[in-house]
């Protein structure tokens, strides 16, 4: 599958390349109407997006071959970093975002780190407009696993979607005016897997979501 891809998106991205420069040649036309520009445009957008989704294909099959350098990891301070980070972009309405016990795990901590970005900036930006963000993350033991639940108070997704968030390039009806590329959930679930750990979601439509990781206890690999 990851050679597959790999050599499908290669052999895309060149046809795809030369569609946006034709693109934008003609758009350069001067004779060209305005609905003929627009259309035009539209096809130079399009093209951006098959390069994005190819990129992202990319990146997804390139997970499964990437080397881990799995060591314990403080999850405190990774925690701490990505909230700073999102309360600079949201500063203009802070979200309330709360850390609460974090637990070591034990993980490659560039993909630990990508895991919790993911799942804490979609708590956080798919909020509803109506009420403040509020995010809380914490940890428990049980059963040798470390759980994490990060849970917020935004859009929710409705029973017949959980499932379908982690495959690849899906996204919701309720989040059609937010920006995304379906993208973020199918790579965290990837990483949690190849971390031999689970990822699920429980979730109200209008209610809020809780999405819990759960990775094997460090003491128990040791
Ligand atoms: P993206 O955010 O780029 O759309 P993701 O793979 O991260 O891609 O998420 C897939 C879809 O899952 C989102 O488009 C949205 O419909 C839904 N989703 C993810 N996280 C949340 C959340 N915290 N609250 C509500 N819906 C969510």
């Amino acid at each position: 599958m990851e050679s597959f891809s790999y050599s499908i998106s290669h052999d895309l991205k060149n046809p795809i390349a030369s569609i946006k420069t034709y693109a934008q040649l003609l758009l350069r036309e001067k004779q060209l109407e305005g609905r003929g520009q627009l259309m035009l445009q539209r096809i130079a957008d399009r093209a951006d997006q098959m390069n994005l989704m190819i990129n992202a294909v990319l990146n997804y099959s390139k997970i499964g071959k990437i080397k881990m350098n799995a060591i314990r990891i403080k999850m405190d301070n990774i925690l701490r970093v990505i909230v700073d980070d999102l309360l600079i972009v949201h500063h203009h309405h802070a979200p309330n975002v709360t850390i609460d016990v974090t637990h070591d795990l034990y993980g490659d901590e560039v993909m630990l780190h990508q895991i919790f970005s993911n799942l804490i900036s979609n708590a956080v930006k798919y909020s509803q407009k109506s009420i403040p963000p509020k995010v809380s993350i914490s940890s428990m033991i049980e059963n040798n696993e470390v759980i994490y639940s990060i849970s917020d108070n935004g859009l929710g997704i409705a029973k017949t979607d959980q499932e379908r968030i982690f495959e690849l390039f899906n996204r919701m009806d309720n989040v059609q005016d937010i920006e995304g590329s379906g993208v973020g959930l199918a790579i965290v679930k990837r990483i949690i897997e190849k971390h031999k750990g689970r990822i699920w979601v429980k979730s109200e439509l209008g209610q809020g979501s809780a999405f819990y990781v759960a990775l094997p206890e460090p003491q128990v690999l040791h």
